[in-house]
């Protein structure tokens, strides 16, 4: 097997587990450049290096829709209730040393857990039950079972 070296970290590996830029993904490509503006797109990358900007686009996905997310969840919490934490000075904080996951936890957990999310919903739900069962029930838009 010809052996060949990968473009962006030299190590050697055979000429068939050679990614070729041809055949990335525009995502990728754009952030090998950004990691590596020198880098000119010629010669194949390593089955390594292709794994690791896989999991870099990933992850760039997950927290755009987190950033979406959070976004969503504070207008409805402005929305719903007047927001007072005491431990907002900590929170802060804490902030800067979180990942990416405990960030997620920590909102969901914040959000879902609160009594006032646990009323809201069940309301919501009860009203909609209420509405399928007595005022569409002679020509419900959405019959039995209802929910989904
Ligand atoms: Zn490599």
């Amino acid at each position: 097997m010809p052996k060949v070296t990968c473009s962006l970290c030299d190590s050697v590996v055979e000429g068939r587990t050679l990614a070729s830029p041809q055949k990335l993904e525009n995502r990728i490509i754009d952030l090998i450049k950004k990691d590596r503006p020198e880098w000119e797109g010629k010669r194949g990358i390593c089955a390594n290096c292709l794994e690791q900007y896989r999991a870099k686009k990933f992850i760039g996905y997950l927290e755009a829709e987190y950033q979406k997310l959070s976004e969503l969840e504070h207008a409805v919490v402005s929305k719903v209730t007047r927001r007072g934490r005491v431990s907002k000075l900590v929170h802060q904080d804490m902030d800067t040393q979180m990942t990416f996951g405990e960030h997620v936890a920590d909102r969901v957990a914040q959000f879902g857990g609160s009594w006032r999310f646990i009323t809201l919903f069940g309301g919501i739900l009860v009203v909609w039950m209420g509405v399928n069962v007595w005022v569409l029930a002679s020509h419900p838009f959405d019959p039995y079972p209802s929910f989904f």
